[in-house]
């Protein structure tokens, strides 16, 4: 496995280009937007920046990862001679479908396709291609450098040959891969995503503020970060999307997201992205509570 195609430069995306380029794999970074590859490779190298200046990596590591990273703006290009892609791109149905069915006719027939989707069917996405016994999901966390976790998920059909190698190659990249099955939300957001959902509706209710839940979840249960914060980070369109998966997928109305994270996100108060979730992030006001009427 040498030769690796990252599709999307987004978030994901670059974060993934960059560990892999860090461990010495020859990178394609893939994505529709031109501007999204000169801001991706903008973001590796100011990372890279940052571990140089931190004296975790020398500047002679720094130059030759970046030079491991070619971009294309072309998908057939990108990935028409590779062993690996990880798709990184938007989350959507509609987007993923249709990329599995390109690659699927493009790529080479032994190369393995991997997702980092964060809530959508693996089978699913597998079933679009003719290689279903190599498509599997690898979810890394956000911010991917840092992380250690790779979710490994494996789909239906998804053999384990296939597993195997991505657990093996995890590894190699200095991640702890953690494999589980393919149901909505996997693990990491069917136990994640409700308990925001819980402090949303713990808010809706009225039974304490933001900077109340967060602190009692911070101090009391040792958690890096507040549920409301790390909702912001996440982004609450992005929350609310994979509550809606859960939800349609099992059918149980415990996952049925709060009626103020739509409304929230309706609004277009989306977290730090947007600059306004349940913190506002307007250069004037850091992470500074937004007054709420519930509490
Ligand atoms: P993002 O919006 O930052 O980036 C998505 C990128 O995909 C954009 O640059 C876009 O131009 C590109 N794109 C869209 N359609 C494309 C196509 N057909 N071909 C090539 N490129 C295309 O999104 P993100 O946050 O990086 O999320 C990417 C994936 O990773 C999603 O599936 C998401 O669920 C998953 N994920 C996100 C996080 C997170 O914290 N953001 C964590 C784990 C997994």
């Amino acid at each position: 496995m040498d030769k690796i195609a990252i599709i999307g430069a987004g978030t994901m995306g670059n974060g993934i280009a960059h560990v892999f380029a860090q461990n010495g794999y020859a990178v394609n970074l893939v994505d529709i937007s031109e501007d999204s590859l000169g801001r991706g490779m903008a973001t590796i190298a100011k990372n890279l920046d940052r571990m140089v200046a931190k004296a975790r990596i020398s500047e002679e590591v720094k130059k030759a990862t970046l030079s491991k990273i070619t971009t294309f703006a072309n998908l057939e290009n990108g990935v028409k001679d590779v062993d690996l892609v990880v798709e990184a791109a938007t989350e959507s149905l509609k987007i993923k479908l249709e990329l599995f069915k390109n690659l699927d006719s493009i790529c080479k027939k032994s190369t393995i396709l991997a997702t980092n989707t964060s809530s959508i069917s693996i089978t699913q996405i597998a079933a679009i291609t003719k290689r279903a016994d190599k498509v599997i999901g690898m979810h890394f966390m956000n911010p991917v450098p840092i992380m250690k976790l790779v979710e490994i998920i494996r789909g239906y059909s998804t053999s384990d040959e296939v597993t195997q190698t991505i657990m093996d190659l995890s590894k190699k990249l200095g991640k702890t891969p953690t494999e589980v099955n393919d149901y909505p939300g996997f693990v990491a957001n069917r136990i994640l995503m409700p308990m925001i959902n819980e402090a949303v509706e713990t808010l809706y209710n009225g039974v304490a503020g933001v900077t109340e839940i967060d602190t009692v979840m911070k101090l009391g249960m040792a958690h890096p970060m507040g549920p409301l914060q790390l909702a912001d980070f996440i982004g609450l369109d992005v929350c609310l999307s994979i509550l809606n998966v859960m939800y349609d997928g099992f059918k149980n109305p415990k996952y049925a997201p709060c009626p103020l994270l739509v409304n929230m996100v309706a609004a277009g108060k989306l977290g730090v992205k947007s600059g306004e979730g349940f913190y506002d992030y307007s250069e004037s006001k850091k992470a500074e509570k937004v007054s709420n009427q519930f509490a």
